[in-house]
């Protein structure tokens, strides 16, 4: 959590920038309320509500300003694999243990293939999400969410 934050303390700010609902010229961070709520939700999980930033309660930042996750490529590999095991089953069971062993390696080197891609593919969206989030700001009189 530290090297996290640490990693992400760059600085966004937001120069110049008027609020399109209420005009006001004054904003917060979205990351560093979601990691200030955060730690106090931590801290006191059983804190009454009380309006923190923005209009909004610890709750409520949390919530909205949740930072992005990261997608686990194993799913899309685990579709890809089941019906290619049924498959090599069978090619198993009528040609034999010879083809039926080479058809079981084919069927592991496409779902690693397949792993590998989506790997790269959530990884990169990730990136791009997080990216975003360390940009994004917030309104501090209204809670607008500014990009
Ligand atoms: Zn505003």
């Amino acid at each position: 959590m530290n090297a996290v934050s640490k990693l992400d303390s760059e600085d966004h700010e937001l120069r110049d920038a008027r609020c399109p609902k209420c005009n006001a010229s004054a904003f917060l961070n979205g990351a560093d309320l979601y990691y200030e709520s955060a730690g106090r939700l931590e801290d006191d999980p059983n804190a009454p509500d009380e309006v923190r930033a923005a209009g909004m309660t610890d709750r409520q930042i949390v919530v909205r300003l949740r930072p992005p996750r990261r997608k686990s490529a194993l799913w899309p590999a685990v579709l890809v694999a089941l019906p290619l095991a049924v498959g090599g089953f069978f090619v198993y069971r009528r040609y034999g243990q010879g083809i039926g062993e080479f058809a079981f390696v084919a069927a592991f080197l496409v779902t690693l293939t397949v792993f590998m891609t989506w790997l790269r593919r959530y990884s990169d969206q990730y990136y791009d999400r997080r990216k975003r989030w360390r940009a994004l700001h917030v309104c501090s009189r209204c809670g607008q969410l500014v990009a």
